[in-house]
């Protein structure tokens, strides 16, 4: 009789979960994942899909309002329903959670609909009762909304509320400035809702470079967004039929609704990590060393309840490589360089590698040693459609070696461009190399190539 009833319990059926268990099932190993909410987890539920779906929708607003320069007439904007887009974008949810039951039923894995927690290192309990014992343990829990504890909290929704709202509101309060808030303050503008961020900070997406925050703060007020900085609220409210956040300074604003975008937290406290001697770390998150094992050498965890970059991309190469290591005899470790990330917003931002302060921190023992070149234009499309819209794009170059550190982008399919220069950053790409490959024409993705002018050197004058 075998030691242990599964070779492989997972918990959690994200992203990262059911990639690693039908990696290993098809390994010929015995695996059993365990999830109480909808198979697909954050990302196919209520993260990227949902969120990109409704982003689609949004562009529409663009597309009727640009083709006019391009001889098409219409008399102001079509009519807009909600409802419709919502309830298609839910039925495509459904299907993808179809698709992905499917796929675990097909490989092999043993779905229980239930909430797993630790009994001991290996074993798990589960919410109806019952226990099951695993050679290995993957925790892949994902994380979820955080809410800032103050009075009133209770008002705001947050994002998986705003995929699904019964009724589109006409105001909208966004409290937040990451990629979250601002994505969702794109769709929501370009679904007609007035849109008002209010930021502790004094600029939104924290993180990103400079020049990107800057440039997307500009198109998104020219949009009609406010962006509200250095406001701390203190207070939520409902009045008759609105709801208004205080700040710090007693100042007052109001909406028909208030979105809480405050960052996300590690999903630990259910799985009593105490039982097996997991301590989570100031974040909250499971501390893991590079194969993601834990401090117990048969518990491994992946994806947002480590937190090493919350992207569902990380989550699936993180459980992924498990697998490999474990039943495939492939030892595989995750590179975290050069991961590309996109902000669905309008206009997207594409950005991978180093931000230019970054850049500019790690060769500060090198004195003046990063390059920085810049275009900022306005694309061919807007010059019938008479948008004022820019594109900026910029390269950030160790000079010293003439490696392209950081590529950085907002405009049209900037998150689609950004994927092939991951590629030549991660081959190690240099200015040079970029110089050297011939544009692709007309587009903006040619300008990465045709870069000559540096931008000047802000550290110049300090060196005398
Ligand atoms: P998840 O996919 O969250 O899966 C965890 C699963 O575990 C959940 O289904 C949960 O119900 C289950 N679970 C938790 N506790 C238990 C328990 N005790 N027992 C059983 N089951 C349990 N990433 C991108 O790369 N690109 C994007 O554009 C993007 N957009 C996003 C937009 C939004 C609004 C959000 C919220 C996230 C977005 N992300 C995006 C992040 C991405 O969704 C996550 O990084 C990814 O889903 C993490 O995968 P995971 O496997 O760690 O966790």
């Amino acid at each position: 009789m075998a030691e242990f009833d599964f070779d492989l319990i997972t918990i959690g059926a994200g992203s990262g979960g059911v990639a690693g268990s039908r990696r290993a099932a098809s390994y010929g190993t015995k695996v059993a994942i365990f999830e109480h909410s909808r198979v697909g987890g954050t990302c196919v539920i209520r993260g990227c899909v949902p969120k990109k779906l409704l982003m689609y929708g949004g562009q529409f607003r663009d597309a009727f309002e640009d083709a006019l320069g391009y001889g098409w007439d219409q008399r102001g904007l079509p009519d807009f329903d909600w409802t419709r887009l919502r309830d298609n974008k839910d039925r495509e949810i459904d299907r993808l959670n179809r698709v992905y039951l499917d796929m675990l039923a097909k490989s092999g894995v043993t779905l229980f609909p239930v909430k797993a927690r630790l009994r001991d290192a290996h074993t798990v309990e589960t919410s109806d009762g019952r226990s099951f014992t695993a050679q290995t343990i993957l925790i892949a829990t994902g994380s979820s909304p955080s809410l800032i504890p103050i009075l009133g909290i209770e008002h705001a929704i947050t994002s998986d509320d705003a995929l699904v709202l019964p009724k589109l509101p006409k105001s909208l309060i966004i409290w937040g400035g990451g990629y979250i808030a601002v994505e969702f303050a794109s769709i929501f503008n370009a679904l007609g809702v007035k849109i008002t961020i209010l930021i502790r900070a004094g600029q939104i997406l924290n993180g990103f470079d400079d020049d990107l925050r800057n440039a997307l703060a500009d198109e998104m007020r020219k949009r009609g967004i406010s962006i509200l900085t250095g406001v701390k609220p203190q207070t939520i409210e409902k009045t008759y039929d609105q709801y208004r956040v205080i700040d710090q300074n007693g100042e007052a604003y109001q909406a028909d609704r208030i979105m809480a975008a405050t960052g996300r937290h590690p999903n630990c406290a259910d799985l009593d990590l105490n039982a097996v001697g997991i301590t989570t770390d100031t974040k909250g998150a499971i501390p893991v060393d590079r194969w993601s094992r834990t401090v117990v050498p048969n518990i491994y965890a992946v994806g947002d309840v480590v937190g090493r970059a919350a992207l569902t991309p990380v989550a699936i190469a993180e459980a992924r490589a498990i697998a490999e290591t474990l039943y495939n005899n492939n030892p595989t470790e995750v590179s975290y360089d050069n991961i590309p990330t996109a902000v669905f917003t309008a206009p997207p931002l594409g950005t991978v590698g180093l931000t230019e302060a970054q850049a500019r921190v790690q060769a500060q023992t090198k004195d003046d040693a990063v390059d920085v070149y810049r275009a900022n234009f306005r694309g061919m499309k807007h010059s019938l459609s008479g948008r004022d819209e820019r594109t900026l794009v910029k390269l950030v170059v160790e000079r010293a070696s003439d490696r392209v550190l950081g590529a950085h982008m907002m405009g049209a399919d900037a998150p689609e461009i950004m994927q092939g220069l991951a590629v030549a950053l991660n081959c190690g790409a240099t200015k040079r190399q970029f110089d050297r490959t011939i544009g692709l024409h007309p587009s903006a993705a040619e300008e990465f190539v045709t870069l000559r002018d540096k931008a000047p050197d802000p550290l110049a004058c300090t060196r005398g």
